[in-house]
């Protein structure tokens, strides 16, 4: 599409751009809007100043010729040769602060805005920002304030700027993309001025949008009353062996299968998938080229979630099957997780459907996990600190059973409060950020995968600047998920989430002061303290304590000391830190006995050498501690 015919689209959304005027080729110009811009319209060219095929300032007729000779002649010196249907426009100068909005249809996320600061350099700037198609004014406005361009908005240098012609454009340009057959397009620059934006220059590609469809479920997944076991087996480094034992554990009914094998853990054996009475769910741990045939003769016998555990399809090429695995899923109304799956945990009955080493304790934390390995090692470390999990799903490879399809599905779980994501990709994009968006609960997403660059083709600026990582977590974000920068706070932060007041008791001033500015970045607010309990502290203090939040109780304090003051502070719900510093009195297993007497209390101990004995003492008792500042932002 030439530049003039999207400037009559842009027309028909109400999205302004400046009086233009086309010429052929060798038509004499006639135009009384100066100044004026002259630019080449040629399919030969994409990026015109690139090729010296734009002139700015002009103030004449004459002066029009003159740059047309010069265009000519660059284009020439570019070996880019005009014929009869290249065109000129004219168009009058427009002045204001320079935007960018471009569009890509994305595989996953459909119709995506990119929408920020623009001009020659944006490349290099990327000050942008990504906006879903269905985006409202708010979640606009959120995406747009993760700019620097956005800090001109309301006010700027005297000038004002009005942030409704911002969220006016938005909206035409997201109702322009969604109903026109286009599969991406830039606007470089859409200036700001005081009537509103103005597109002065316009790239689009046209194509056909192909949408991944997306299927109705009818049943829960975590519906696990009669449960099959497929590949259960004795031989202990087999998977199946893992998942039969912790299986076993739960109340529900649990059915082992296995040609080989009469009887497993005092239990029967079923020979073949036939002889098993009606079941809800089956786990498949066989090897991959029986599992299709499995889910087949388990869809006849009226299971309803399959879990394969199996690997071997779409991660080592093997597409055909796993796209079987999809239309089967939707032909027989299945639920299939996996496959490549680690699983999944159910807590309202303690069902441990997964293969992982460790036992998983009961909690309030859903876990959605596309890899496996990223899980188990989640679940190890959520041990060591007595964590809970209410449910998890190991995603694996999603034939079916996606993102989307787990944040609604625990919508739903009462035990579940919080909802915790590793992402390293996702099939359905707009379900996944509608499902966000309507979310009751808290939605914390990791994803992996940061350094991933642009794979697309350079069509456009667009093309060159969005990126896969930025634009999930911008969406993502948006859209109303918090953005987790470290996979560990996947499962560390829930813990405090709903803590929002701080308080600080430390032996040292400096380490308080920067751990105030940690929780304050994250969202924290730091308690402020009353006349009474400032009295009580003075009373238990030497007298140059800080008589605030941060409490420095001086470097000389004791264990005593530090009973004495959380005696009076120390409240179930506020987040507290102990913060403790090696002084030559300092009593670190001391204190570390008597903050076991503070469940809720987070201790920070400085050091090594001095505090073995203490950090060993937290360990046994699975108490979260730090011995630095680095990784408290890990749980917050
Ligand atoms: P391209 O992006 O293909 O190189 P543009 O049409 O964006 O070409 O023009 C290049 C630059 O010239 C723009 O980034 C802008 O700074 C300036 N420009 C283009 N048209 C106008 C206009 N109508 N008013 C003011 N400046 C303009
Ligand atoms: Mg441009």
């Amino acid at each position: 599409m030439r530049e003039y015919e999207i400037y009559e689209l842009l027309h028909r959304y109400g999205i302004k751009t400046p009086r233009y005027k086309v010429y052929e080729i060798d038509q004499e110009f006639y135009f009384d809007h100066f100044p004026a811009v002259l630019k080449i319209a040629s399919d030969k060219v994409v990026h015109k100043s690139d090729v010296g095929g734009v002139r700015v300032g002009i103030h004449s007729n004459e002066e029009l010729q003159q740059a047309k000779r010069e265009i000519i002649n660059n284009l020439q010196n570019n070996s880019i040769f005009l014929d009869m249907n290249d065109r000129f426009i004219v168009e009058e100068e427009v002045h204001g602060v320079e935007f960018y909005i471009g569009g890509i249809f994305d595989s996953i996320f459909e119709e995506v805005l990119l929408f920020g600061k623009g001009g020659v350099t944006i490349e290099i700037e990327r000050d942008i920002c990504y906006i879903d198609s269905e985006a409202d004014e708010p979640e606009i406005l959120k995406s747009f304030r993760t700019t620097k361009i956005s800090k001109i908005f309301p006010k700027f240098r005297g000038k004002e700027y009005k942030i409704a012609y911002v969220i006016d454009t938005i909206e035409k340009f997201q109702k322009l993309f969604t109903h026109e057959d286009i599969v991406e397009f830039d606007i470089n620059p859409l200036v700001y001025t005081d009537e509103g934006f103005v597109a002065v220059d316009a790239r689009v590609k046209t194509g056909q949008k192909s949408r991944a469809p997306r299927r109705q479920r009818s049943f829960d997944i975590f519906h696990n009353e009669k449960v099959a076991i497929l590949g259960a087996t004795d031989k202990p480094q087999k998977v199946g062996y893992a998942l039969a034992k912790n299986a076993l554990q739960s109340g529900a009914d649990i059915y082992f299968v296995n040609p080989r094998l009469s009887r497993l853990f005092g239990k029967r054996v079923y020979k073949a998938i036939q002889e098993l009475p009606d079941i809800d769910t089956a786990v498949i741990a066989i090897p991959s080229r029986y599992v299709l045939q499995s889910v087949e003769e388990l869809a006849h016998k009226g299971a309803k979630n399959i879990i394969v555990i199996s690997a071997g399809f779409k991660e080592v090429g093997n597409q055909e099957a796993e796209e079987e695995l999809t239309k089967m899923a939707e032909h027989y109304d299945l639920n299939i997780l996996g496959p490549n799956s680690l699983g999944l945990y159910n807590g309202d009955k303690e069902l441990n459907l997964t293969f992982a080493a460790d036992s998983i304790l009961p909690g309030h934390i859903g876990l959605i996990s596309q890899s496996g390995a990223v899980l188990s090692a989640l679940i190890d470390k959520s041990l060591s600190y007595a964590l809970g999990f209410s449910h998890i799903l190991s995603l694996g490879n999603m034939a079916d059973f996606d993102f989307a399809d787990a944040i609604e599905t625990l919508q739903n779980k009462r035990r579940c409060r919080y909802i915790n994501l590793y992402a390293e990709g996702l099939t359905h994009g707009k379900p996944y950020l509608r499902a966000i968006r309507k979310s009751a609960k808290p939605i914390a997403i990791y994803k992996a995968g940061k350094s991933e660059e642009a794979k697309r083709a350079a069509f456009s600026h667009t093309g060159n600047i969005s990126g896969d990582y930025e634009m999930l977590v911008g969406l993502s974000y948006a859209a109303g998920a918090i953005i987790k920068k470290d996979i560990d706070e996947l499962v560390f932060s829930s813990l405090y989430a709903e803590k929002r007041e701080a308080l600080i008791v430390t032996n040292a001033g400096g380490p308080g002061t920067i751990l105030t500015d940690i929780l304050v970045s994250h969202g924290k607010k730091m308690a402020s303290l009353d006349e009474e309990t400032i009295q009580k502290l003075s009373a238990v203090l030497p007298p140059t304590w800080s008589k605030n939040n941060p409490i420095d109780i001086i470097g000389d304090a004791t264990s005593k000391r530090y009973k004495a003051v959380l005696d009076i502070v120390y409240d179930e719900k506020r987040l507290i830190f102990v913060i403790v510093t090696p002084q030559y009195m300092t009593d670190g297993l001391n204190i570390a006995k008597t903050l076991l007497a503070y469940p809720n209390a987070v201790p920070i101990f400085f050091g090594e050498e001095r505090f073995k004995e203490a950090f060993e003492l937290f360990k046994e008792h699975k108490r979260i501690h730090f011995n630095d500042l680095e990784n408290v932002a890990n749980i917050l």
